[in-house]
């Protein structure tokens, strides 16, 4: 028997009876017991087509013993029998119901029958209008990847001054991305002042760059965003890196002798720094990070372009996985972390406003 939290919402139609309904529907399912129920409230549309109607948005617990693609499918068919209409993505809809939570189970993007499920609910650790009726049924709910509980995901995104993190390799435009996030929602912007030293290992002894070119990289990097000077202006901070690249890359690069030294520096000089309340990871396919990597002269050097497609596809995977663990002892990590397909940059910078704009 699994605990499973769904998230249910609509903005055509007669939304309160099509919520109430879909609730109704669901809990006479052979194989699912509806455990709890939040109550609905209004939000504003974020993403999809402009000048959409406002949502009601709610959430329920269920138990239940389907497994996870069963369940997807009993939710399809309650949202057909209430007549989905699925031409536009984050279109309007009479009925959207979400599997947010399913235990502890974790799938990333598993293919069965053309449809993709991922679970926990990719895009739920930004947005208020989840996480509100979510923290109202079952505060105490882990999400299994940031393993904060709800509450803690909810309090993340509910600080007076959001600090996000654009993250991506050298090549996922992530500077282009959080100019167009901070100036949509008119968060102050803070740039990279210095490249990520990162170098392919097999290219150069010990990475190729000298445990100077990386302390250095690492305070310039860390100056704007030390405690000390952090403004509290509502609107927030947008920066486009992450300090946690730095050590990701350099464990990607430098000798262990090397690395054991830039580690414990790197521990001691962010410490006095913030830390992101979201990141934002930028997900490239390797002939796109190659080629936005080769117009950028900054960030890498002319003589790597070559074939530099899957070492960028290396370092992506290493922060990826690095930003998806959460809040592990000793792990400053942002909380919420969404990631969005960079390949398309202008729908990654939709995808990416529509992140933050959830949270607010
Ligand atoms: P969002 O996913 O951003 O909330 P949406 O709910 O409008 O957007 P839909 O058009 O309802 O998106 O769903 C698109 C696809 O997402 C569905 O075909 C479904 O197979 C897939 N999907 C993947 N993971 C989940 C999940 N955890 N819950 C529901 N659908 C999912
Ligand atoms: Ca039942
Ligand atoms: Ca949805
Ligand atoms: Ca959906």
């Amino acid at each position: 028997m699994a605990c499973c939290l769904i998230g249910c919402g609509s903005n055509q139609g007669a939304r309160r009876e099509q919520l109430d309904r879909a609730i109704e529907l669901l809990g006479v399912m052979p194989g699912i017991t509806m455990r709890a129920v939040s109550r609905h409230r209004e939000t504003r549309p974020i993403g999809g087509p402009p000048d959409q109607a406002p949502f009601l948005n709610g959430a329920c617990l269920i138990d239940t013993e389907l497994g996870p693609r069963e369940l997807l499918g009993v939710l399809a068919a309650v949202e057909n029998t209430l007549h989905r209409d699925r031409t536009e993505r984050w279109g309007p809809r009479t009925l959207d119901l979400d599997i947010l939570l399913y235990d502890q189970l974790v799938l990333d993007n598993e293919v069965v029958d053309g449809s993709a499920l991922t679970i926990p609910h990719p895009r739920m650790t930004t947005r208020r209008f989840v996480l509100e009726p979510a923290v109202e049924i079952a505060p105490d709910l882990r999400h299994p990847l940031s393993r904060c509980s709800l509450t803690d995901l909810l309090d993340n995104i509910s600080q007076a001054h959001l600090h996000v993190a654009i993250v991506g390799a050298p090549g996922s435009g992530a500077a282009e991305v959080a100019d167009a996030v901070a100036d949509a929602t008119l968060a102050r912007l803070v740039q990279a002042p210095a490249a990520l030293p990162w170098r392919r290992s097999t290219e150069l002894p010990d990475g190729g760059t000298s445990d100077a070119a990386w302390s250095t990289a690492l305070s310039a990097c860390a100056r704007p965003l030390e405690r000390a000077t952090w403004p509290d202006d509502p609107h927030g901070t947008v920066a486009d890196y992450w300090l946690g690249s730095h050590l990701v890359a350099a464990e990607d690069t430098l000798s262990p002798a090397a690395l054991g030294r830039y580690a414990a520096e790197h521990m001691a000089v962010t410490a006095k720094t913030v830390t992101p309340h979201v990141a934002i990871m930028l997900r490239a396919s390797p002939e796109t990070l190659a080629d936005r990597a080769a117009d950028s002269s900054s960030t890498i050097d002319a003589g790597m372009q070559a074939n530099h497609g899957a070492d960028l596809v290396r370092l992506q995977d290493l922060l990826l996985t690095r930003l998806r663990c959460g809040k592990q002892a000793g792990d400053r990590g942002p909380h919420a972390v969404v990631v969005v397909a960079a390949d398309d940059l202008s729908r990654a910078i939709d995808e990416a406003i529509a992140a933050v704009e959830a949270a607010g």
